[in-house]
C-alpha cells in the first residue's frame, strides 16, 4: 500500500489530469439518469424483478451453467469452462491457434479486461484491436479504462484529439470535435472488423435455456464484431446467466436507464450464436458459407463461485456493471476510476469485485474513498446495498493488517473489538467517542491541546489527521447535562420521546440538540435524554464491523426500553438515523433492528408528522419569508427525509432553496483524513458552485458533516435546520 503522502500526491494529480472530464461526464449523465429514472413509473418494480432474477439465478447458477452448456452445444458452439483468468487466456489462444487466426477484434468487455487478454494474445503475437470507441482511444493510448461504461471518459475530445494526432500519421491534424473524432474512428474500426480473424464479445446477459447473447451497446460495434468473421468467442463471467428469455426484459428496461440515462440504448442485440448468417469475405467480395462459423463461449469463474458462497460478496454477483453506483458518487466525480479503480474494476461496486476476482490488496487500494453515503443505493438497479460491500471489504482488510510494535499500547487505551495491526487512523476515527468522552471532562484544556500546534503535529503524525481543517470543538455542558440541570418543561405532554444523543450532538454542538428540544417541547412533547452510547457510525465507517455490532447492541439496550414504554426514538443526526433504519439490518438480530427502525424518526420527519396531526405550526419560530440555502444530508436523501425539512421550512415561511451536488465531500471523518483531504475540498468546492452566492440567506445543513464543511466553505456559522425553529 502506498503511504498517506503517496496517496495524496496521487489523488492530487488524478485531480488535474482527470478530474474535469470525468466530472462533467459523471454529472451529467447521473442527472440525465435521475430524469430517465422519475419519468419511468415502473422504476421499482422493474428493480424487484430484477433483484429477484439475479437472486434465483445466483442461487442455481451450477444448474444454469448445465442448462446453457446444452443449449449452446444443441446450437453447434462450445462451452469452456475456466476457472482462472489464466484458463480463460489459454482456451482463447488455443481457439486463435486451431483457427489459424492472426487478427482478433473484441468489443468492450470488462471480463476481458478482468483476464488482461489482450497482453496475452500480443504477448503470443497475435494483433487485438478494440472496437468500442473508447476502448479504441484506451488502446491507443495504451491505459486502463478508467469507468465501467465510459472507458475513456477521463479524456476531453481535445486530449483525445491530441492523442490521434500524436499517434497517427495524418494528413490533417484533427480538432477536438467529436463528430469528426468518431468517424475518424469509425474508419479505422471498420476497417479492423472487415480485416479480422475472430470477433470477441463479452455479454451483458447469457439465457441459459437457449444460448442466447445480449449485447447492449450504442455504437453498433459488438454485433458486428460477433458476426462479421466467421469465429465469435464470448467470454463472460458465469454470474451473466439468466434461465430465459423472459427474464431480460427488467435488465432491458433498466441498465440504460441507470446507466446512461437513456431510455434504451441505440442497439440491444440477441443472438443465439452461431448465427447463420453468410461469412462475408471482403477482399473477394463474396459470401461464404454460414456453415463455417464457429461460436466459442467461455464462462468464467475467477473467484465468482467463491464470492456465491460468501454472504456478503454474494450481493457483488447480481451487478449488471451499468456504471451507475459510480457516475453518483462525489469521489469518484473528482477522481475517476484511476484512483476509484483496483487491478480492473472501478467505482462503488468495483470494490467488490476487486476483492471476489483480484485480492483484498487491490481492493483496498481504493476502498477508502467509499465514504459510506449511500447516494448510490436508489440508483442500483439491482439494490445491491453498495455501502455494506465496501464496508465489509474494510474490514477484511483491515484484519489483514500485521500487527505493530506499539499496538499494545493504543490497544490498552481503546475499547474496541478489533484485532491488532488495524492503520492507527481508523482506530483513532472508530474510537472517536472515547476521545470525546476523555476530553469532556476538561474541555477548554482538550480545545487548547487539539488546537495547538504540537497537538496538531501529534495527531497529523499519528492518526493522520490533516493539520488544513480544523478539529470540531468540545462544548463546555454536553447536551445531556443541559437537560439533566434544566429537566423537562412540559407538564402536560401529548406524546412522549427519547431525543438520541448522538456524539456530535452532545459533545461537540448541544445547540442543535436544544433547538431539537425546544421545538419538540413547543409542539406538546416530553423529552428524555438517557445515556445512550455512540450508535457505532464512527466504528462502523471505518470499517470496524465487530465494534460497531457492540455498540448496536448497546445502543438497542439502552432504547428498548423506552420503546417499550411507548416512546418514539427522534435522531438529530441524519447519519444515526440511517444506522437505526438501515445498517443495523446488518448488525443486530431481525426483530431487534425493526422495533427499533420502526419507531426511530429524524427529528423533521417527526416534527412534519406532529404537525400534520394537528400540532400547533404557531408555536414554533416563523419564517417571515426569510430566505434559506438547504444542503441536506446524503443519507437523509437516500432515506427520502430531506423532503420533510424543505416542507416544514417552507410551511413555517422559509423561502427555501436547495442544492443539488450528491455531496458535501466532508463525508464524516473523510475530510480529516490528510490523503483524503483535498479530494474532499474539491468536491466541497461542486456544492459550492452549486450553492453559489449565499448572501442575505441563513445557510443551513442536516448533518454534522455537511455543517462543518458548509462552515469552512462560507467562513461562517452553518446551523441545523431545527434551530431556525426553535422558540426562544
Ligand atoms: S453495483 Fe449496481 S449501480 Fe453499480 S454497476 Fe453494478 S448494477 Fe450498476
Amino acid at each position: 500500500m502506498s503511504s498517506r503522502r503517496e496517496k495524496a500526491a496521487e489523488l492530487r494529480r488524478l485531480m488535474e489530469t482527470d478530474g474535469e472530464a470525468v466530472g462533467e461526464h459523471t454529472r451529467t449523465v447521473n442527472q440525465l439518469s435521475d430524469y430517465a429514472i422519475t419519468q419511468f413509473e415502473d422504476y421499482e418494480a422493474c428493480r424487484e424483478a430484477a433483484r429477484g432474477i439475479k437472486e434465483r439465478a445466483i442461487e442455481n447458477l451450477p444448474e444454469l451453467i448445465d442448462t446453457v452448456q446444452e443449449a449452446v452445444e444443441a446450437n453447434g458452439g462450445q462451452v469452456h469452462i475456466a476457472q482462472t483468468a489464466a484458463d480463460a487466456n489459454r482456451i482463447v489462444e488455443s481457439i486463435m491457434d486451431a483457427r489459424d487466426a492472426e487478427k482478433l477484434v473484441k468489443s468492450k468487455s470488462m471480463t476481458t479486461e478482468e483476464i488482461e487478454v489482450n497482453d496475452h494474445l500480443e504477448d503470443a503475437g497475435y494483433e487485438v484491436r478494440e472496437t468500442d470507441l473508447g476502448e479504441f482511444v484506451i488502446q491507443v493510448a495504451d491505459e486502463a479504462p478508467s469507468h465501467l461504461i465510459g472507458p475513456a471518459m477521463h479524456k476531453s475530445p481535445e486530449d483525445i484529439a491530441a492523442l490521434f494526432n500524436r499517434e497517427f500519421d495524418l494528413d490533417e491534424e484533427l480538432t477536438g470535435d467529436p463528430h469528426q473524432l468518431t468517424e475518424f474512428a469509425r474508419e479505422r474500426v471498420g476497417a479492423h472488423i472487415r480485416d479480422a480473424d475472430v470477433g470477441m464479445t463479452g455479454a451483458n446477459f447469457v439465457v441459459a435455456e437457449s444460448g442466447t447473447l445480449m449485447l447492449v451497446t450504442n455504437e453498433g460495434n459488438a454485433r458486428k464484431t460477433a458476426v462479421t468473421p466467421d469465429t465469435h468467442i464470448a467470454v463472460t463471467g458465469v454470474e451473466k446467466l439468466v434461465p430465459s428469455l423472459a427474464d431480460l426484459q427488467p435488465f432491458t428496461e433498466l441498465i440504460s436507464r441507470t446507466g446512461t440515462g437513456q431510455d434504451i440504448t441505440s442497439y440491444v442485440s440477441l443472438l443465439t450464436p452461431p448465427v447463420d448468417t453468410p461469412v462475408p469475405d471482403f477482399e473477394a467480395d463474396e459470401f461464404g458459407d454460414a456453415d463455417d462459423r464457429e461460436f466459442h463461449l467461455v464462462l468464467l469463474d475467477n473467484g465468482r463461485m467463491g464470492m456465491r458462497e460468501d454472504e456478503d460478496l454474494r450481493e457483488t454477483l447480481y451487478c449488471i456493471r451499468c456504471g451507475a453506483c459510480s457516475n453518483t458518487c462525489a469521489n469518484f466525480q473528482s477522481v475517476g476510476g484511476h484512483a476509484f479503480g483496483g487491478d480492473t474494476y472501478t467505482g462503488g461496486i468495483g470494490t467488490g469485485w476487486e476483492a471476489g476476482v483480484h485480492s483484498l490488496d487491490s481492493a483496498g487500494e481504493m476502498n477508502d474513498l467509499c465514504t459510506g453515503c449511500s447516494r448510490c443505493v436508489p440508483k442500483c438497479p439491482v439494490k445491491i446495498d453498495i455501502p455494506w460491500v465496501n464496508t465489509v471489504v474494510r474490514d477484511r482488510v483491515n484484519r489483514s493488517g500485521d500487527a505493530d510494535d506499539f499496538d499494545f499500547l493504543v490497544e490498552g487505551l481503546t475499547p474496541d473489538e478489533e484485532p491488532a495491526g488495524l492503520d492507527l487512523q481508523k482506530r483513532f476515527f472508530g474510537n472517536v467517542e472515547t476521545f470525546a468522552k476523555v476530553g469532556s471532562l476538561a474541555p477548554e484544556l482538550a480545545n487548547a491541546v487539539a488546537q495547538s500546534r504540537p497537538g496538531g503535529w501529534l495527531l497529523e503524525r499519528v492518526a493522520g489527521v490533516d493539520s488544513r481543517r480544523d478539529l470540531p470543538e468540545l462544548a463546555t455542558e454536553t447536551l445531556r447535562e443541559w437537560y439533566g440541570a434544566r429537566g423537562s418543561q412540559v407538564t402536560d405532554a401529548e406524546r412522549d420521546v427519547v431525543l438520541y444523543p448522538d456524539l456530535y450532538t452532545d459533545y461537540f454542538d448541544p445547540e442543535r440538540g436544544k433547538a431539537a428540544v425546544r421545538v419538540l417541547e413547543a409542539l406538546d412533547v416530553r423529552v428524555h435524554i438517557p445515556e445512550v452510547p455512540e450508535s457505532g457510525r464512527a466504528p462502523l465507517s471505518q470499517g470496524m464491523i465487530e465494534t460497531a455490532r457492540e455498540q448496536a447492541r448497546a445502543v438497542h439496550g439502552s432504547l428498548v426500553d423506552h420503546i417499550d414504554r411507548g416512546r418514539d426514538v427522534v435522531v438529530v443526526e441524519p447519519s444515526d438515523a440511517a444506522m437505526f433504519r438501515e445498517d443495523y439490518s446488518h448488525l443486530l438480530p431481525e426483530q431487534s433492528h425493526e422495533r427499533l427502525a420502526e419507531h426511530s424518526y429524524e427529528i423533521l420527519e417527526y416534527v412534519y408528522g406532529l404537525l400534520d396531526n394537528g400540532a400547533d405550526a404557531d408555536a414554533l419560530a416563523a419564517g417571515d419569508g426569510a430566505s434559506v440555502a438547504y444542503h441536506s444530508h446524503c443519507q437523509q436523501r437516500t432515506l427520502g427525509l430531506a423532503e420533510y425539512t424543505e416542507e416544514v421550512l417552507d410551511d413555517a415561511g422559509f423561502d427555501v432553496r436547495t442544492s443539488d451536488v450528491e455531496c458535501c465531500g466532508m463525508a464524516g471523518s473523510f475530510g480529516y483524513k490528510s490523503e483524503y483531504y483535498e479530494v474532499s475540498v474539491d468536491v466541497g468546492d461542486h456544492l459550492r458552485d452549486d450553492l453559489g452566492d449565499v448572501d442575505g440567506e441563513r445557510l443551513v445543513a442536516s448533518g454534522t458533516s455537511c455543517q462543518e464543511q458548509l462552515g469552512v466553505l462560507y467562513e461562517r456559522d452553518t446551523p441545523h435546520p431545527v434551530e431556525l425553529l426553535s422558540p426562544r
